[in-house]
């Protein structure tokens, strides 16, 4: 049984203009200790996905069909049985304990007027409830040391804003540690540092696996990032899964037109700061998404069944899918 498993997943929010379908009907699933990517532009319903998971869609979010199975039990809303403020305290003991998120920007999570030392006690004691002050003290030092952070003990005393944007990350990961998580979703968790500390960071999420067998979800715009460190990689367009398969089937054998877009990018050797190289257009309007392929007006193969019809999802192999009409045709 998979740790974690969404099936048919729709999400969308409502706005004065309507509905905007930002996921789709995904399905994706994540085992203990495994590493999966999910890979796709700015609005690709990425983020959005995993913000169902955790309960933290904003107010307008809501979820309209599917179901989410986390260690084996229902954590969709839809299917909760209860009161939804119940539902919502459910949900606050998975994320303080079981599931632990990494953000893009670490101060939107850091409490600004709490020493890092205060903000780690309350996860250490989530664990090992009976710990005096010295004692929590030394496994917050044993913490971010384990993540890599100089002079521990002198870190524990400053605030947020006193340390690097690569600190905060780490003082992240060592707050998501003190949980020991059986699923880490990291949203974005190196874009905002330069190319030495991303990697840093990186590895240390592989640590993190390796150590505590968490499953870890890295959503993330750039193939590059998840090259060298994801099990297997899920594309989304258009709030939807368009392509899926190990790494190497992504890297070497991927087929879908947009998770080509993506790979020109990557091994291009010309540039050389993984910035995605644009794919010409713009993505599609999720208040009115196509009926058909979302890629349709930006693919150079678009036929006139792919605006019409969603393609049905070819197995390319026990691991390799894909969704896109050129299969039937033979050209892929
Ligand atoms: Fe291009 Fe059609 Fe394939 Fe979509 S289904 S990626 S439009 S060929």
């Amino acid at each position: 049984m998979s740790l974690l498993e969404i099936k048919n997943l729709k999400t969308s929010f409502v706005t004065e203009q309507g509905m905007v379908q930002a996921v789709r009907n995904i399905s994706l699933s994540v085992d203990e200790g495994e590493i999966v990517g999910i890979v796709g532009e700015s609005g690709s319903g990425k983020s959005q996905s995993m913000y169902s998971v955790m309960g933290l869609l904003n107010e307008n979010g809501v979820i309209e069909e599917g179901s989410i199975i986390f260690d084996g039990k229902e954590i969709c809303p839809i299917h909760f049985k209860g009161k939804e403020k119940e539902w919502e305290k459910y949900m606050e003991d998975i994320r303080g304990n079981t599931i632990a998120m990494i953000f893009q920007d670490p101060m939107s999570f850091l409490n600004p007027v709490l020493t890092i030392e205060k903000q780690l006690v309350e996860p250490i004691l989530n664990h090992r409830k009976k710990l005096n002050r010295d004692q929590m003290h030394t496994i917050a030092v044993e913490l971010l040391t384990r993540v890599g952070i100089p002079s521990p003990a002198e870190r524990l005393k400053q605030y947020p804003h006193q340390l690097s944007g690569g600190m905060r990350q780490r003082v992240i990961i060592a707050i998501a540690l003190a949980c020991s998580p059986k699923l880490i979703i990291a949203d974005e968790p190196t874009t905002a540092l330069d190319v030495t500390i991303q990697a840093k960071i990186l590895e240390l999420i592989k640590d993190m696996r390796k150590n505590i067998g968490s499953g870890v979800i890295l959503i993330t715009h750039d193939l590059g990032v998840v090259a060298s460190t994801c099990d297997r990689i899920y594309i989304m367009y258009g709030g939807k899964i368009v392509e899926s398969g190990t790494a190497d089937e992504i890297f070497y054998e991927g087929v879908h037109p947009y998770t080509k877009g993506l790979l020109d990018c990557v091994n291009n050797p010309e540039l050389d700061d993984h910035e995605l190289r644009p794919i010409p257009g713009s993505p599609p309007d999720l208040l009115a998404p196509p009926a058909g392929c979302p890629f349709v007006d930006r693919c150079e193969h678009a036929m006139k069944i792919c605006k019409l019809y969603w393609p049905k999802e070819k197995v390319l192999t026990g691991t390799h899918k894909v969704n896109c009409w050129l299969t039937e045709k033979g050209s892929i």
